[in-house]
């Protein structure tokens, strides 16, 4: 067992650092109406030119071929460089839910089209499954794709589709064969600006503001039988395995986050005094700060299994599924705790309440965190579980 990474990694991790203090740091937050989609487009392709959105892709298809754990490595260190959370997280979906798809399901025209413009930044990603009537109940879709030969026709809307306000090309999952579950699905690859392709305006969320969120529609609209992405009926497949991805790597993001936050709160901790004496000397703050350190700590060893596990091949959902719920439900806490430690400063706009706001929906995308422990329940093999196998 071994808990160093390699030097290149070590070096990676450095120069994204660097990256995110320099381009990211600093930023206002935008959200809903007032999203800058070209100031979030001349940061992606910043971002796209350190190798960043096109991290795990094959060096062949314009990415740099990082496998699990350097790609964990690098969303760390871009949670920890920069405290917009949100644009990692859009990476991440980019990266992990809409490249990785194709680069493991796409045929090679597909790849040699699409990935190597969405690796160098040029072009944005989206993944778009959930609709307002199937969220954790994701085989459950609306949207139908009708096959008429060489083509398919698509109806149907999506919600909550990260990056949909920017994104050049969707991976789309419709209903070919409504009621039959796991096998009714398929995905398809679809470009923005095809006919009968609509985005709503995004969201304003609580959090994850530096992320853009959106509706998309589909109204009779018209893709090629070559852009399906893996086989017909092959979609929740797809998506199955796209979320072994994302459960791991996008969640260190948040590590970086946590970590960041933790050393500004010792930091603080150590500086403010009441009673004449620093408050981190107070028994009661200091074990705060310790349950922070645990915390964090427990959740990348279990990040960082999942990701070496990916790197092996692994078709391990469980140890992806504990990650993302060790990450998420740390995020929360370190969040309220940060706030607490630092008293009124804590409720003013700043690093604390925004990892607050940014890691709520960390326990809600991917998979509720309830859905996750359904999953794990019935690997473990408790009866009851199993009839909502292949939910997310
Ligand atoms: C910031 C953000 C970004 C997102 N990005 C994307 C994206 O890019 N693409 C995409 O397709 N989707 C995206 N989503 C949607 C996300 O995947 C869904 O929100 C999630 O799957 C939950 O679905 P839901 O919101 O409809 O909640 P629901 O499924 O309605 O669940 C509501 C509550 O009921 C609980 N619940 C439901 N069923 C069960 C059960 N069987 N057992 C126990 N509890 C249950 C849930 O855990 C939850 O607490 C995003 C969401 C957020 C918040």
């Amino acid at each position: 067992m071994n808990f160093e990474f390699d030097p290149d990694v070590e070096e990676m991790r450095a120069m994204t650092v660097a990256f995110a203090r320099r381009e990211l740091a600093g930023r206002r937050e935008e959200n809903g109406a007032a999203f800058d989609a070209d100031a979030f487009r001349g940061r992606w392709l910043l971002a796209g030119k350190q190798g960043v959105v096109g991290g795990v892709v094959p060096v062949e298809y314009g990415g740099s071929g990082l496998d699990a754990v350097a790609a964990s490595a690098v969303m760390e260190a871009l949670g920890y460089g920069s405290s917009d959370t949100g644009f990692a997280f859009s990476v991440a979906a980019h990266l992990f839910a809409s490249l990785m798809p194709i680069v493991e399901f796409g045929t090679e025209e597909q790849k040699r089209r699409l990935l190597p413009a969405l690796c160098s930044g040029e072009l944005i990603a989206a993944h778009a499954i959930t609709e307002p009537e199937a969220g954790s109940d994701a085989l459950n879709l609306r949207t139908r794709a009708e096959f008429r030969g060489d083509h398919y026709v698509l109806h149907g809307s999506k919600c909550f589709t990260t990056n949909a306000p920017v994104a050049d090309v969707f991976v789309v999952q419709a209903a070919t064969e409504p009621g039959r579950g796991f096998f009714g699905l398929t995905a398809f690859v679809v470009e923005a600006g095809t006919p009968g392709l609509s985005v709503g305006p995004p969201y304003t969320k609580v959090g994850l503001r530096g992320s853009p969120t959106a509706d998309v529609h589909f109204d009779g609209c018209v893709v090629p039988s070559a852009d399906v992405l893996g086989a017909r009926g092959a979609g929740a497949s797809v998506f199955s395995s796209s979320m072994k991805w994302e459960r791991t790597c996008l969640f260190a993001a948040y590590l970086g986050a946590m970590q960041r936050v933790l050393e500004s709160t010792v930091e603080y901790a150590g500086e403010r005094e009441q009673f004449g004496a620093p408050i981190g000397s107070f028994q009661a703050v200091g074990h705060r700060l310790v349950d922070m350190t645990l915390r964090l700590e427990s959740a990348r060893l279990l990040l960082y299994k999942a990701a070496w596990g990916l790197a092996r091949g692994s078709e391990d959902e469980v140890a992806p599924a504990l990650a993302k719920l060790a990450v998420s439900e740390a995020a929360v806490q370190v969040g309220l705790d940060a706030i607490q430690v630092r008293g009124a400063l804590g409720v003013l706009e700043g690093e604390a309440e925004t990892l607050l706001r940014d890691a709520l929906p960390a326990r809600i995308f991917s998979g509720t965190n309830e859905i996750q422990k359904n999953n794990i329940a019935r690997a473990l093999g408790l009866s009851g579980s199993r009839r909502r196998a292949r939910r997310r």
